[in-house]
């Protein structure tokens, strides 16, 4: 049986909560983590409609990417949307999960999707985060009876998350050294005696990793080094995670003309409009970003996008590409919807193929078009 921490674990090494953005309020937002998983209905929102299909199909767990709760609450009385949901969560003992932003900044998250759908290829993050990377130096003893040291703390490393660069894994640097050290009283060295000035080779090992790993890595550190007293250096990193951050950039297979590419757009999403600028060039290149997105139209003009497809997109937004490349809203429902497939194909791959997951019938797009 499952729990919602194992669901909340499963999903947060998918889509990590560091990577959500500052503003955001991903993860559990209701629920004993230790309660066992009947069901779980997947739903973009949750709102108290989806809380009460949940109980009706027993589920007594919401999976939704928008978060009900992004402010603290000081009362709950029932007021509003948000009150109303989690007290009929609370009241029915259903969980509510929300994987945000954290879902949309990861290399397979929604936008990943989403481009999938439309077909596109050699797709890259189209605004890498930094700061979420840092590098590791450690010491390793290179004596000859220290013979596969070196390899078995890299593998350590490695399994804890360590040495992940773009598409490439156990990536590492080594340089020969000579260390020195004179263990003090009361210690109890691998290598020495205390108070005797001791000078050997070492190697001296480099691997990057991701911030939120950092406790991990260096738990595995120590279990795998042999001294008594681990010597490491941790620094921060300016880099760009390439596999985190907002948006996507990616190739049509076949240019299309304007037209073609937002009947494209029509047909995958099943819109019957979309919102759009003017732009003279066929469409090759395709940046996108799932919900509120025009925040990054520079980006995808700087990436040499032909088109940007978003949502959300304010009048005076529109201007901003100024002819250079085709700016398309989408709706913000429409261009989220296919985030419960990522869900449904997450959970089914952790918890076996005979995982309960039900797609909420309840249409939460607040959305309608008259045309
Ligand atoms: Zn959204």
């Amino acid at each position: 049986m499952k729990t919602v921490r194992d669901l909340a674990q499963l999903l947060e090494a998918a889509a990590p909560l560091a990577y959500q953005e500052s503003y955001d309020n991903a993860g559990l937002q209701c629920g004993l983590p230790e309660a066992e998983i009947t069901s779980v209905l997947v739903s973009l929102d949750c709102t108290p409609a989806v809380v009460a299909e949940a109980v009706r199909r027993g589920c007594n767990v919401v999976l939704c990417h928008h978060p009900v709760i992004f402010r603290p609450l000081k009362r709950l009385t029932g007021k509003g949307l948000v009150e109303q949901t989690i007290m009929a969560a609370l009241k029915n003992d259903v969980a509510i999960y929300a994987a945000h932003t954290n879902l949309d900044n990861v290399r397979a998250g929604v936008n990943a999707r989403l481009a999938a759908k439309l077909g596109l290829v050699n797709t890259r993050i189209l605004a890498p985060q930094t700061g979420t990377l840092a590098r590791l130096s450690t010491y390793v003893p290179a004596r000859p009876a220290d013979a596969g040291l070196p390899e078995r703390v890299l593998a350590a490393l490695y399994a804890a998350g360590a040495g992940r660069v773009g598409d490439y894994r156990d990536c590492s640097f080594q340089t020969p050294g000579t260390g020195s050290f004179t263990p003090g009283d009361g210690t109890r060295p691998a290598i020495g005696a205390q108070n005797q000035p001791e000078t050997l080779a070492e190697i001296k090992l480099e691997v990057v990793l991701p911030l939120h790993r950092q406790a991990a890595v260096l738990a595995a550190l120590r279990q795998a080094h042999p001294y008594e007293e681990v010597a490491y250096e941790l620094v921060r990193l300016e880099n760009q995670h390439q596999d985190v951050g907002a948006g996507l950039v990616g190739e049509l297979p076949a240019p299309l003309a304007p037209a073609a590419f937002r009947q494209l757009l029509k047909a995958t999403l099943g819109v019957p409009l979309v919102r759009h600028t003017a732009f003279a060039g066929d469409i090759r290149k395709v940046a996108l970003c799932g919900g509120a997105g025009s925040f990054l139209t520079s980006a995808a003009v700087a990436a040499g996008a032909d088109a940007f497809v978003t949502s959300d997109v304010k009048y005076h937004e529109f201007f901003a590409p100024e002819g250079r490349l085709l700016l398309c809203d989408v709706g913000h429902f429409e261009s989220e919807q296919f985030t419960g497939e990522i869900f449904r194909d997450l959970l089914l791959a952790g918890f076996g193929r005979t995982f309960a997951v039900l797609f909420a019938k309840t249409s939460t797009n607040p959305v309608h078009y008259d045309c």
